[in-house]
């Protein structure tokens, strides 16, 4: 493949390098689509929109956390895949490695990746409604062990970005500062045409990055990369 021996190339003078993947990355392990969990769209009775919204975790905390557990329950038995694992690689292969991830099944933390900006959370990280401290949930245990902040005793609730939330500001921040300054960005498993995945990848290109894509198929973003691999995420990456 022309392009993958151009990639690995361009990787060899490559100081920084970032990577944003999104749902593709997580559909080679088996984790469902976030309506996953079925076809419905409903549990038990109130759409998903609704039960993962922060009004519900105003009103009902209680059963927010039993359809998180409901999710946590389904990721549970998913595995990291080549693709995750080989990221760990990367880590310690450039100067400078920035893992931006759209997922939130923990799966890049399961694999052993260090920092990871999570741009939507993580289904096993709980957060504290007053303080935003954040517990670590072990992912076997569904459902969690209910528990309360340790420093000021307020409870938790999970720390995914729901309907109705901004997206947490530090670490989209960061991942901003990180893409306008990496050589290499690369799109991995999904089209990125959603926001904010799209203006990352913007501000890398714009900044002088090249940009890569990494997805079975051409996405509308292909023809906006400097170069497409084709393929899925744990075939493609391990050769890189
Ligand atoms: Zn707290």
């Amino acid at each position: 493949m022309e392009n993958l021996s151009q990639v690995k190339e361009l990787l060899k003078n490559s100081k920084r390098v970032c990577v944003l993947t999104g749902a593709g990355v997580s559909a080679e392990s088996g984790i469902p689509t976030f309506r996953g969990g079925g076809d419905s769209a409903v549990w038990k009775g109130m759409p998903f929109e609704k039960i993962s919204s922060a009004e519900m975790v105003e009103k009902d905390l209680d059963a927010v956390w039993e359809w998180f557990d409901h999710r946590r329950a389904l990721y549970k038995d998913c595995l990291p895949n080549a693709a995750h694992r080989a990221f760990t690689l990367w880590q310690e292969r450039f100067e400078e490695f920035t893992l931006i991830t759209q997922n939130v099944d923990g799966l890049h933390e399961r694999a052993g990746s260090r920092e990871i900006l999570e741009l939507h959370g993580n289904i096993n990280h709980a957060k504290c409604v007053d303080c935003s401290g954040i517990y670590r949930i072990d992912p076997q245990i569904v459902p969690h062990q209910p528990s309360e902040c340790s420093e000021c005793g307020s409870k938790l609730r999970p720390d995914v970005v729901l309907f109705g939330e901004m997206l947490p500001i530090e670490t989209f921040q960061k991942a901003e500062r990180r893409s306008k300054r990496c050589d290499v960005f690369f799109v991995v498993g999904t089209s990125a045409l959603v926001y904010p995945a799209i203006g990352l990848a913007d501000l890398a290109k714009y900044a002088g990055a090249k940009l890569v894509e990494v997805n079975p198929e051409e996405t509308p973003m292909t023809s906006f990369c400097d170069f497409s691999l084709c393929g899925n995420a744990g075939d493609i990456i391990p050769l890189i």
